[in-house]
């Protein structure tokens, strides 16, 4: 690669304008796994069955960029 071409910056995915000045607005959002449903043995009683830890995620209330809740 040409050492000019490695100095380029490379140009972000297009960002909202008011993220760009003044950064993304983070809402605190979870997805919870499929749960199923499974009857006990005397039928008599519903209990769930998840599947799986529910997912917590970050997601910016204006241009909808979803990231992990921990990252920077
Ligand atoms: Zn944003």
């Amino acid at each position: 690669m040409h050492p000019r071409e490695a100095k380029r910056p490379v140009r972000p995915p297009r960002m909202n304008f008011f993220c760009r000045i003044y950064g993304h607005t983070w809402v605190h959002e979870a997805e919870t796994p499929k749960v199923v449903w499974n009857n006990d043995k005397s039928l008599s009683e519903l209990f769930p069955k998840s599947e799986g830890e529910p997912t917590f995620y970050r997601r910016c209330v204006r241009c909808k960029e979803k990231r992990p809740w921990d990252a920077k």
